[in-house]
């Protein structure tokens, strides 16, 4: 199948296989400029990255040939290019999988356009810069870590953390604009294979909330990384922090 050659904007490639979902999809996200590819099996999804190299794709996971998961981890072995799950009810442990295996962030069916549009914005802002600023300390609102000096700082205090702690802020810090599960940061933090210490996880966020929210970041502290029921946490963006609070 071919793109539009005509839109300017950003290159997408929406890998969907059922039609009645795909077509008003894309006509949409035409309306909007950006330039699609499709395509409606996990073989036509590698052979467009291979020969486009698209800028964001779109990737339902219950494909007809193979799981979507392996074009996921075919992509990440060669680009960071984000990867928005597109996952339907009953695929709610493939969507874990694929956020694992490095997808950006999801989205369940059925979604609203708007809201895909929104992410789509997000995860191209977060290509567009790198994880790690020059100095290679991680930003986030008012919160600042520098790996050098293992130290944090909010709105310029110095905050103290347990080593857990700063792992868990350091994974989350390094993932702006991205879905992090559950199951990466018990691996990152705890070294922990998949497990029911999940509990873990929710108690050290609760407490590392709260450490920035005292150390000066107030209210916002709440926005830095959200609860995703089931998943794990959403990461916010500088600009996202910007905005109005999601509904
Ligand atoms: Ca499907």
């Amino acid at each position: 199948m071919n793109g539009t050659g005509n839109a300017s904007g950003p290159r997408l490639l929406v890998v969907e296989d059922e039609e009645a979902t795909r077509r008003p999809l894309v006509a949409y996200l035409r309306r909007l400029d950006y330039w699609i590819e499709e395509a409606g099996t996990a073989e036509e999804a590698l052979r467009h990255w291979d020969g486009d190299r698209p800028d964001v794709i779109l990737l339902d996971l219950g494909l007809p040939d193979r799981d979507g998961v392996e074009v996921i981890r075919r992509v990440r072995r060669e680009a960071a290019t984000p990867i928005i799950i597109l996952s339907a009810r009953g695929e709610e442990r493939d969507r874990i999988v694929g956020l694992d295996a490095g997808a950006d962030d999801y989205l369940s069916k059925p979604f609203s356009v708007a809201e895909l549009s929104a992410r789509i914005r997000a995860v191209l802002r977060r290509a567009g810069g790198a994880a790690a600023s020059g100095d290679g300390k991680l930003r986030l609102g008012p919160v600042e870590l520098d790996p050098v000096r293992r130290s944090v700082l909010v709105a310029g205090n110095r905050v103290r953390l347990t080593p857990h702690e700063y792992q868990l802020l350091e994974v989350l810090l390094s993932n702006k604009g991205r879905v992090v599960t559950r199951e990466r940061i018990l691996r990152t933090v705890w070294g922990l294979a998949y497990s029911d210490a999940s509990a873990y996880v929710h108690v050290y966020v609760g407490r590392l909330r709260k450490k920035l929210a005292e150390g000066g970041a107030g209210e916002i502290a709440e926005r830095l990384f959200t609860t995703e029921t089931g998943i794990g946490y959403r990461v916010a963006d500088e600009e996202s922090l910007r905005e109005p609070r999601p509904i």
